[in-house]
């Protein structure tokens, strides 16, 4: 296509919640195809690409904990149901003729691949779709650290976080109208402010690895290969 990009490798996050579109509950098929769309434009622009997918449509292990199920338990159930995202995703993209592979944190070899650096980087090189999946393969962690992990791991350029708003406010832009996008912000300071952005853990492993996170709006038809193109509005997390 036309459009270019600085980007050669990114990592896409996305929480659970953006597969379940108006529903309540778990995945709206429609909502994954629009995204896979997404990705398959971005994916045509020679971009690889590198996702992680939240599991917080089906199963939040702090959800579990507070109503009494033990905590860790609790977390490999929301890891499981970052996988059946995984396998969503894939499912859209391979329907649009896009390689994909399921690479899990946690081994289930008849449902996707374990997860082996090398093996991840050369499918990335050959232009297929890594959809990382069960999280960091531990509890008390979050996807949006699985994804800061991956995308150092994996050399990615920067981290996109798609969201259904188009970047960090300084407010809740939903909730007070005079709310002000920051164009960019640095680490410490969304530690400081408590900008929800993405948990501190994984705010800290980005800021200690210079890996920039973008934060934009996924609700739009278009915008992640825009943001790429460098069109559109967003929010740079940065030094
Ligand atoms: N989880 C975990 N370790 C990880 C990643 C995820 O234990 O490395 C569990 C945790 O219980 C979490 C759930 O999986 O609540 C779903 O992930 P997350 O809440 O990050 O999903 P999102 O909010 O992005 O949909």
């Amino acid at each position: 296509t036309e459009e270019r990009t600085k980007y050669g490798r990114v990592m896409l996050k996305i929480s659970g919640e953006a597969l379940m579109g108006d529903t309540a509950f778990g995945l709206h098929p429609p909502t994954v195809q629009r995204i896979a769309r997404e990705v398959k434009s971005v994916h045509d622009m020679g971009v690889e690409i590198c996702m992680v997918i939240g599991g917080g449509n089906i199963f939040r292990g702090l959800q579990g904990s507070a109503q009494g199920m033990e905590r860790t338990t609790a977390d490999y159930m929301g890891m499981l149901a970052t996988v059946m995202n995984a396998l969503a995703m894939q499912s859209a993209l391979e329907e649009l003729k896009i390689h994909t592979r399921v690479i899990s944190a946690i081994p289930m070899d008849q449902v996707c691949e374990p997860y082996i650096r090398r093996r991840a980087v050369r499918h990335l090189e050959k232009k297929r779709v890594c959809i990382f999946a069960a999280g960091t393969g531990n509890p008390y962690f979050t996807t949006d650290t699985a994804a800061t992990l991956r995308a150092n791991e994996m050399s990615c350029e920067a981290i996109f976080k798609g969201t259904k708003v188009d970047g960090v406010y300084d407010k809740d832009p939903n909730k007070f109208d005079d709310a002000v996008r920051y164009e960019r912000i640095s680490y410490d300071e969304v530690l400081q402010k408590h900008l929800g952005v993405m948990d501190a853990s994984a705010i800290a492993l980005a800021r200690d690895n210079h890996l920039p996170i973008i934060v934009f709006s996924l609700d739009d038809t278009g915008g992640f290969k825009g943001i790429l193109a460098g069109e559109g509005t967003s929010t740079t997390v940065h030094d």
